[in-house]
This record gives structure tokens, C-alpha cells and sequence, in this order.
């Protein structure tokens, strides 16, 4: 009979496979639009194609599984400035970063707040969300949102 508090080890322990991970939920988001103000001019701008990036969330810790948005984005062209430009999507994550905002902010935390060395916060990262994320990439984060932080007492 297990008892509260017993020592259950993570399901994933001991996996050498990564196909024997398992499979991330897949959350569909639309930032797909026929056309987009231009953010020079204002114009009304038409769409030229549409793409989809993938960014890691936080997974579903009930299913244990990890979870991805795919976000299909439109392009779009500006015929007077003669420029191109993505509709915009920084609510959900930073350009060129592969993982959403809260899942960046909830690893900030673990070194941040909690003390956890970087290798740490990774694993905590993946057993309790489901969230891979390099411990390389999280020493990244800490250290730009230092330089942030430190940016705002100066000011
Ligand atoms: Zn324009």
C-alpha cells in the first residue's frame, strides 16, 4: 500500500531512447492573417505566405507528457516601403527563441529564486513539467535577465 510522502522515482528514469520519451501534445495557435498594418508606414499590408514555428510549453504534468505550440504566422509585404515583416507574436515568445515566455520565466526562476545550480533546474525542468530545455540555455536566460534586471536599478 503506498504511503503519502513514498519515494516514487520519475517514470522516464533510466530511458536511454529518445523514442521511448514520451510524445509531445501538440496545441495549435493561429497567428495567420490576410493582411497586417505595416510597422513603418501603417498601411494596410496583404500576406505573401505563412509559416509555422514550434515553441516548447510547459508540459502537462497529469499526462506527463511535454507540450508544443505550432504556430502558423503570416509574412507580409509592404508595397510602398517595399519591406517584409511577420505578424506579430511577441505575446507568446521572444524573435528566434524556441520556447514560450512562461517557460523561460519558470526556469529563470529555479536558479533565480530557488537557488538551483544550472544542471539542477534542467532536470527539475523535465521531471516536473516536461520540459527539455539544454542547462546551457538556462544559464543564458539567467544571465541576460541579470544584465536586464541590473539595466533597471541603474535607471
Ligand atoms: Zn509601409
Amino acid at each position: 500500500m503506498p504511503k503519502p510522502g513514498a519515494y516514487v522515482p520519475d517514470v522516464t528514469e533510466g530511458i536511454t531512447r529518445v523514442e521511448d520519451l514520451p510524445k509531445a501534445q501538440v496545441i495549435r495557435r493561429s497567428r495567420n492573417y490576410k493582411r497586417r498594418p505595416c510597422p513603418e508606414c501603417g498601411r494596410s499590408a496583404y500576406r505573401v505566405r505563412s509559416f509555422t514555428r514550434v515553441l516548447h510549453e510547459l508540459g502537462d504534468p497529469v499526462a506527463e507528457r511535454p507540450r508544443d505550440l505550432h504556430v502558423t504566422y503570416s509574412q507580409h509585404r509592404c508595397i510602398k516601403c517595399d519591406i517584409y515583416f511577420n505578424a506579430d507574436m511577441d505575446d507568446l515568445a521572444l524573435p528566434k527563441c524556441h520556447y514560450t515566455h512562461r517557460a523561460v520565466a519558470t526556469a529563470v526562476r529555479l536558479v533565480v529564486e530557488d537557488g538551483l545550480p544550472y544542471r539542477a533546474a534542467s532536470w527539475h525542468l523535465w521531471r516536473d513539467h516536461r520540459l527539455f530545455v539544454p542547462f546551457g540555455t538556462i544559464q543564458n536566460w539567467v544571465e541576460a535577465a541579470g544584465k536586464k534586471s541590473a539595466r533597471l536599478r541603474r535607471g
